[in-house]
Formats: structure tokens, sequence, C-alpha cells
């Protein structure tokens, strides 16, 4: 076979357009950080943190590469139809999605909110929702695409205080694994990755107790960096990864 005697011909991510969710910051800017250095156009979406996606943009261009910021509510359905068109408008093709948007309302159920269960669910797994829906008819047309879900392991193991969180990372899991089938005779592959507990804000704002428990529950002994999350969804979204889809891969130091 030809591939058998090719040597390594990389990731294939140059030329690509890539739209990261929430990538002004943490994770998100992580992603869209590798993704670019692979040669991808990154489109930097951001919802409150305009000023910190337009440093994304920039230290990509800084370093060579090619990014633009936009701005959108994952969670509300028609402001993503109209971030969708207007990337169509511009860059006529999408090849990568990463649903990274994310937030974290935390309780203990007997005290939870009917408005910090919605808002979780509505930005977490609607968001997902939303832009999957709107984008999947691109994808279906170009007969390719990476559909990448930033799940959590609270999502597979469920997690105390958490129980808002948790039901929308685990709706993630199964979101990706229905699309992956309905999509997969079209080349367009859809995989969730489920990251542990992972230095940035959002596990910042933890009390110092619960970071120690957190950690010593952990193999590895230390919480993961960004960076080993946007690895792993780097080779998710090129070509080395092409036959895999309908998996949620732990970065998670042996967690789970
Ligand atoms: P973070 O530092 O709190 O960043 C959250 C990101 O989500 C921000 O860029 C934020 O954008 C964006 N976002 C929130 N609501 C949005 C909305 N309605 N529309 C568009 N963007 C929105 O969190 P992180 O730790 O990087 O987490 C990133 C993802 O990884 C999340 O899905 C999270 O659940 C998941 N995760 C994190 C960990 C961890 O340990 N850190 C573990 C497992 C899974 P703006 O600032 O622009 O609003």
């Amino acid at each position: 076979m030809e591939e058998e005697n090719r040597l390594g011909t990389g990731n294939g991510l140059a030329g690509k357009v890539a739209l990261v969710t929430g990538a002004g910051r943490g994770i998100g800017r992580a992603i869209a950080l590798v993704l670019a250095g692979q040669g991808a156009r990154v489109l930097v979406n951001y919802n409150g943190s305009r000023e910190r996606a337009l440093e994304v943009v920039e230290q990509i261009e800084t370093a060579g590469g090619q990014a633009e910021a936009i701005g959108c509510d994952v969670s509300d359905f028609d402001a993503c139809g109209r971030m969708v068109e207007e990337i169509i408008g511009k860059h006529e093709h999408v090849d990568i999605l990463v649903n990274n948007a994310g937030i974290t309302r935390d309780n203990l159920i007997m005290r939870l909110s009917e408005n910090d269960y919605d808002s979780v669910l509505d930005t977490n797994l609607k968001g997902a929702f939303n832009t999957i829906r709107h984008l999947s008819r691109y994808f279906l047309k170009q007969r390719r695409g990476k559909i990448i879900n930033i799940s959590s392991v609270s999502g597979v193991l469920g997690n105390a205080g958490q129980s808002n969180y948790s039901a929308s990372k685990a709706g993630l899991i199964g979101l990706t694994k229905s699309v992956a089938k309905e999509l997969a005779s079209r080349n367009i592959c859809v995989n969730a990755v489920a990251p542990g507990f992972i230095e940035t804000e959002m596990t910042a704002a933890l009390p110092e107790r619960a970071r120690e428990a957190a950690v010593s529950a952990i193999p590895m002994g230390r919480m993961g960096s960004a960076l080993d999350v946007a690895n792993l969804v780097a080779f998710l979204a090129g070509s080395m990864s092409d036959y895999i889809t309908g998996q949620v891969i732990c970065v998670d130091g042996g967690m789970t």
C-alpha cells in the first residue's frame, strides 16, 4: 500500500479553517495557539473577553499565523447561526469546530437554583448543539470535517456539587456519539475530549482544600496544563486521526 511506503506527512492543518469557541482564555486559548501553530487559520470566538481574544489573535499573527476574533454567545441559537453565516460568507468553508466554551455554577443539589442549572446546560450543552446544528450542513456538503467537543471527567464519573455541570458534560458525550454516527458516512469525525483537573481560571476559583483533594486523586500527582488538552485536540483536528470517531478521550493524569 502507498501509505505504508510514505514517511510521516504531518497532521495536515495547513489551509484549514478552525472555529474554537471560548478561545480568549484558558483551554480554548491554548487550543487556538496550537492549531494556529500547525498552520490552521483560527477563528477565536469570545463572549465576554473581547480584549483577550484580540490578544490571542495578535499573539498568533506575531508568530506568523492567521487568526481573527469573532464574538458570539454560544448559548444563543440565532446568534450562532449569524456567526456561522458570517464565517462561511468570508471563508467559504470551516474544517474544524472545537466546542470549548463552558461555565460552572457549582452547588449541592439541594441548593442548586433553576437559573444555575439552566445557564450551565444552555452554555455547555446547548451551545455545542447550536454550533454543530448550524455548521453541519456545510460539513455535509464538503464531505469532510472534524468536530471536537470539550467534555470533562465530571461528565464521565460525576462529581458532588456539580450535578448541573456533570449533566451538561455527560450530555455532550451523548451528543458526540450520536452525531458521530449520523455524520460518519460523510467523512466527518466527531469526538469528545474529557479533561481532568486543568490549571485555568475555572479551577483557580476553587478553595485550596478542594484543590488539594483533587490533586491527591490524580495518579500523576499534578494538575494538567491547557497545553496538555490542546495537544490532543490538535491530533483529533488533523489527518492523523481520520479513522477515529465517536470516542471520548480523557486527558486527566490517570484519574479515570
Ligand atoms: P475558563 O478559563 O473559565 O474559560 C471559559 C471559556 O468559555 C472562556 O473563554 C469564555 O469566554 C467561554 N465562554 C463561557 N460562556 C460562553 C458563551 N456563552 N459563549 C461563548 N464563550 C463562552 O475555563 P477553562 O478551564 O478554559 O475551560 C474550557 C472548557 O474546558 C470548558 O468547557 C470546561 O468545562 C472544560 N473543562 C475544564 C476543566 C478544567 O479543569 N479547567 C476540566 C474539564 C473540562 P468569555 O470569557 O469570552 O466569555
